[in-house]
């Protein structure tokens, strides 16, 4: 096997359109990166959303970073570690989406080396994660309900609303009267402003775990105002884009939980970071989703493994949003928990049949 680096843009078809606040896709994109060295196959995960709602970067903004600059620095610095990318990209303005992939990639090559598991690299132990079911916008009331009662029977162990201004209480409420005292959270993505107040105000009441994004990702300031006047704990999300912001967040108590994305900080080490300085100030984590494909997914779930991962993650079954995966045996819930299958305990397996069956466009350096 030749030494090459490869980059492969995947799209696999969704069993529902995907929807927040800010638009809607049916389809999931994501770039592969294939690192080939030494008889050694790597992958990583380039996960960005199609329309880039959640971010500036989409797949074709990832794809362009990686091959007109990430990868052509990568070999020029045979840095093959993944401190090439804290040390390289993340120093600059970067696509956090295509640094995290490349990052995934070369753990995913240093463990291979060293003849040890991601879970040995990260220093945690292997124990079920339980796992959280989101669920999206729906045009109407009684159909959130019907989606819920659908996903719900698979035991998940929390259950997420995104909300948006005018879908926020009512529906709350009738999730309540339906489900009973479930445990249960709100996510605004963003979506709201310091006039909207009283609506937290109402949610507050509602004995959510916790409100999350409520407000633009950089008003930390209108956070911790809101944040005071609630008991409902206020998580960051989008807020959430490096351990220097969220030390700042913490410190004017602008939240009192963190959502802890991979694919927004820029990999695995930062992520790391994240929730280690998080620890060590009280504040609980767990790891969100963009939402990734098996592969990024599996590295959320090696992190979750952490201690001060308390909440349930938004890593969901594969087949809760895509009509197949690229890892073998692909994820999978059971009464709420994920049970990391033996297959992915060194590292993830990749499907390479269904990379190729939902190949779009390759490229090899
Ligand atoms: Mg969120």
């Amino acid at each position: 096997m030749p030494n090459r680096v490869s980059l492969i843009h995947v799209e696999i078809p969704m069993t529902e359109p995907f929807r927040i606040s800010s638009g809607e896709v049916r389809t999931k994109e994501a770039v592969l990166i294939r690192i080939e060295m030494d008889g050694i196959q790597a992958w990583g995960e380039a996960s960005p959303m199609a329309g880039g709602f959640y971010s500036s970067e989409t797949p074709d903004s990832s794809w362009a970073y990686l091959s007109a600059h990430a990868i052509p620095r990568l070999l020029q610095s045979r840095n093959f570690h993944p401190e090439f990318v804290a040390r390289e990209l993340l120093a600059e303005e970067c696509d956090r989406f295509a640094a995290a992939g490349l990052e995934g990639a070369l753990w995913d090559l240093t463990v291979q080396r060293e003849a040890i598991s991601f879970t040995q690299a990260l220093g945690v132990e292997y124990s079920p994660v339980a796992s959280g079911l989101a669920v999206g916008i729906y045009p109407t009331i009684d159909r959130l309900i019907q989606a819920c009662e659908r996903y719900l029977a698979d035991g998940y162990r929390r259950l997420k609303i995104k909300i948006q201004p005018g879908w926020d209480v009512e529906p709350l409420r009738e999730i309540r009267r339906v489900f009973g005292e479930i445990p249960l959270m709100v996510d605004a993505n963003a979506a709201y402003t310091p006039a909207d107040f009283p609506v937290f105000e109402q949610l507050d009441g509602m004995g959510l775990l916790m409100i999350e994004q409520p407000l633009a990702k950089d008003d930390l300031e209108g956070h911790r105002r809101l944040q005071a006047r609630l008991s409902t704990p206020v998580c960051l999300d989008e807020s959430a884009s490096s351990p220097e912001t969220l030390r700042r967040a913490i410190e004017m108590e602008a939240c009192r939980i963190v959502n802890v994305k991979i694919q927004r900080l820029g990999g695995i080490q930062k992520a790391r970071e994240v929730i280690e300085l998080c620890a060590a100030r009280g504040i609980p984590t767990w790891m969100g989703t963009m939402p990734e494909l098996g592969l990024a997914s599996l590295h959320a779930l090696y992190l979750a493994l952490h201690p001060n991962c308390t909440y349930p993650t938004d890593v969901e079954a594969s087949r809760r949003w895509y009509q197949d995966d690229i890892i073998d045996p692909p994820i999978a819930v059971r009464d709420g928990w994920i049970n990391i299958p033996p297959e992915h305990h060194a590292r993830p397996r990749i499907d390479t049949a269904a990379v190729d069956r939902y190949r779009k466009r390759a490229a090899e350096w």
